[in-house]
């Protein structure tokens, strides 16, 4: 792109002071595009450590209460920040697995709440049963290799 025209001024003063102003404008092009990143990522961090405070607000009350599972963080919230894991247990055989959030085909923006009465369990749908699972808490990882998926 040609940089902008800006009229030559007949003055010699107003030629310096506007050669002046147009380096000055353009230092803060510069400068003003670093700020933003800055606070960019700042602000990011805060989101991050919002969404980590928010999965661990939840864990506690599973742990403490077992509920109620609704509000829960969404997915990309406990992805995003670092619990990308959800560990389940049948409500009906009572086996534990954990999933991989960020490998589900639901949208990002599903409540992990939501999950419960999505995740079955194969060892009971192989009998025809199609039991909610009970969702148990996020982690960052996953524990053990799933058994099976
Ligand atoms: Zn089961």
């Amino acid at each position: 792109m040609a940089p902008r025209y800006h009229p030559t001024p007949l003055s010699g003063g107003d030629r310096k002071a506007l050669a002046k102003e147009l380096g000055r404008a353009r230092a803060m092009t510069t400068i003003l595009a670093a700020q933003s990143a800055v606070a960019r990522s700042k602000g990011e961090a805060l989101i991050r450590e919002a969404d980590k405070l928010l999965a661990e607000s939840w864990n506690e009350r599973m742990w403490s209460n077992g509920g109620p599972i609704d509000p829960s963080p969404t997915i990309d919230q406990a992805i995003n920040g670092g619990y990308g894991w959800l560990e389940i247990e049948c409500s009906r055989c009572k086996a534990k697995r954990e999933v991989d959030m960020a490998a589900l085909r639901h949208p990002p923006t599903t409540a992990v709440h939501d999950l419960a009465g999505r995740l079955r369990c194969s060892k009971c749908a192989k009998a025809g049963r199609r039991p909610a699972a009970t969702l148990l808490q996020l982690t960052p990882r996953a524990h053990q290799a799933a058994p099976e998926t």
